[in-house]
């Protein structure tokens, strides 16, 4: 039940006195933008004011806007290589930050092939905490009666290494859910998941998805949301449900565990007091996976989910059809906009149509600049920097860069990503997410922009030679169709020598090239997650990219100025792409991937 008026929020009426605490929280925050905004960057310069970096560009104690940006250069992640490399090998002086670097947070975002390595702090899990602790009021104030069911949530941790150094190096929900901040937290009964700690915290990906699943169908009454982090992760979980439902509806017929679950923290939870034999549950389970049809699967096995909670902004939209599908169209509530840089703000309509997301940047959580992002003019040389906007300074329609200085010490740091400002809540400015800068292909957390498409050609290219043959033009497309999804290469080759053309098995060979030239995030999510499927060629016939282009002008394109699209998604193109395949290549094998790092 709501609170009565005195802690009510202009948001709406919180559902419990916790709630009203975090809405007000939310309204202090946006309300004085400017204020919070200047006081995280003094803190920020005065706690970090004798590192390396900072003293580099002589502020002399400064900690005010102007002093920072006209003094401090805004920086890329391979401006900062170097250091980071130090703090990798073991430099532990005070490099970025005044406090210790506790581990770095592998992102998802590569530099040279290889993940981005995060310097953090201790106390960023605080601040991560702090704005996970604000989604479910928000929630509450659209969905009521939360509080009488749970939510099932597909969450994970990955492998850690070690750098040269020591420091741990994992992805930032490993980190998150590894803390004592996620596993000791306390009991809260609008948050309830139906995933036990143990099922989560193990790293083996088989078996932590086949516990979460099997918690999931024996708890079926009582989900009232299910989720992942990101749409991709959703649909695994339903293509590992297709692959496996008969294996849990055995568990849960007789009450016994599949042999494949060894990881023994999971066993005792769960043959402690969460499977029991229960053959009626099993033969409903079975009788909703054998058939063909999976069309509505999540409503029919959870029938009392009221929303999924995986975002579907960015890249992720492309799998809403997908998910609509499996879902019956269940509202899609898209919470929070984060990175392993910084956590960055949350959704306050989250149950908005996934095309008016707009995430409210929470100025607490660091020093954010913009970079006015517009694709006519020419990017700013390095000795003009840009002017960078501040947050309460945005215009509403315009396209920024975000700019971040992070507690942990990253200084005026360019995220890549793109956000166009729709509207304000309070003075704080709100943003549609429009898309990472030069990602051309995504399926999964992997993202693979121009550059490295060509050079996995170039690469691929090599085999040809020996039969005379190059490829003469490509273009690409993320095939999200099948579950899990795959990279398409339409090639269009020369072939000089008809009768010593590539055959079948090479063009195989030039799939599996391609894959072994592409970043580790792509190879980790073809080998280590099976959140990709393997690469496919497919072969068009000569002219079919000079028809491409005709088909270009003939829509209004400049002859002058036209340029092959590396990557496609255009309805009627794709149609004249695949009507003019004369033979289909998929990658024979899985591309080569360790957890250590190539470099
Ligand atoms: P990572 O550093 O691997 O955690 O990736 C962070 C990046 O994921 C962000 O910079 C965005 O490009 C993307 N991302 C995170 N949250 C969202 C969201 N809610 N919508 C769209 N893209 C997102």
């Amino acid at each position: 039940m709501a609170v009565d008026s005195v802690t009510s929020s202009p948001l709406g009426p919180p559902a419990c006195e916790k709630d009203a605490k975090a809405l007000q929280f939310i309204e202090e925050m946006t309300r004085n933008t400017d204020k919070v905004q200047e006081r995280v960057l003094g803190e920020i310069l005065s706690r970090n004011s004798e590192t390396e970096y900072l003293k580099r560009f002589w502020l002399n104690g400064a900690t005010d806007r102007d002093t920072f940006k006209s003094k401090v250069p805004v920086v890329t992640y391979e401006d900062l290589q170097p250091e980071i490399q130090r703090i990798a090998n073991g430099d532990r002086s005070r490099i970025f930050s005044s406090q210790p670097i506790s581990e770095f947070l592998t992102s998802s975002g590569t530099s040279a092939g290889e993940r981005k390595l995060m310097p953090t702090i201790h106390e960023e899990l605080d601040r991560r905490q702090l704005l996970y602790s604000l989604l479910m009021p928000v929630m509450n104030l659209y969905v009521p009666g939360l509080d009488k069911g749970k939510g099932l949530y597909f969450l994970f941790i990955k492998a850690e290494t070690l750098t040269p150094g020591g420091l741990v190096a994992r992805p930032v929900l490993t980190s998150y859910y590894k803390s004592e901040h996620f596993k000791t937290r306390p009991y809260d009964p609008y948050n309830v998941y139906t995933s036990p700690n143990e099922t989560i915290l193990c790293p083996d990906s088989f078996q932590s998805m086949y516990s979460q699943m099997l918690c999931g169908l024996i708890m079926r009454h009582e989900v009232l949301r299910v989720g992942a982090v990101f749409a991709s992760g959703l649909l695994r979980a339903i293509r590992f449900l297709q692959l496996n439902w008969s294996d849990l509806a055995r568990d849960i017929s007789t009450g016994t565990l599949n042999p494949r679950i060894t990881d023994p923290a999971i066993k005792e939870r769960l043959l402690s007091n969460i499977l029991k034999p229960d053959p009626e549950l099993a033969e409903f389970i079975t009788s909703q996976c054998s058939g063909e049809n999976w069309e509505g699967i999540i409503t029919r096995i959870w029938p009392n989910t009221i929303y999924l909670d995986v975002i579907v902004t960015g890249a992720m939209a492309q799998y809403i059809p997908t998910l609509d599908y499996y879902s019956g169209g269940l509202p899609k509530a898209c919470t929070m906009y984060a990175s392993s840089e910084c956590y960055f703000g949350l959704n306050l309509k989250p149950m908005c149509d996934p095309s008016d997301v707009s995430y409210t940047i929470m100025p607490n959580m660091a020093y954010f600049e913009f970079m006015q992002h517009d694709p006519a003019t020419p990017p700013p040389s390095r000795h003009a920097p840009p002017r960078l906007i501040d947050l309460a300074d945005l215009e509403v329609g315009k396209e920024y860069e975000l700019v971040i200085t992070t507690y942990a010490g990253l200084c005026r740091y360019r995220v890549g990503d793109i956000l166009q400002v729709t509207g304000f809540h309070n003075s704080a400015p709100q943003f549609r997410f429009v898309r990472r800068k030069n990602v051309l292909l995504s399926i999964d957390s992997d993202k693979t922009d121009e550059s490295e498409l060509q050079k996995a050609i170039e690469s691929a290219s090599l085999l040809l030679k020996e039969f005379n043959t190059s490829v003469v033009e490509y273009t690409s497309y993320a095939d999200t169709k099948t579950i899990p999804g795959h990279y398409v290469i339409y090639w269009e080759l020369f072939v000089k020598d008809s009768a010593n053309s590539p055959s079948h098995s090479v063009l195989n060979q030039c799939c599996l090239a391609m894959e072994e030239s592409l970043n580790s995030v792509y190879r980790q999510g073809r080998v280590a997650d099976n959140s990709i499927g393997p690469l496919e060629i497919r072969v068009v016939k000569n002219g079919t990219f000079e028809e491409l282009m005709d088909y270009a002008i003939s829509r209004g394109a400049s002859i002058n100025q036209y340029k092959v699209p590396r990557c496609v998604n255009f309805t009627p193109i794709m149609e004249l792409l695949d009507s003019r395949v004369v033979s289909v290549h998929f990658s024979p094998a899985a591309p080569y991937w360790t957890p250590e790092r190539r470099r």
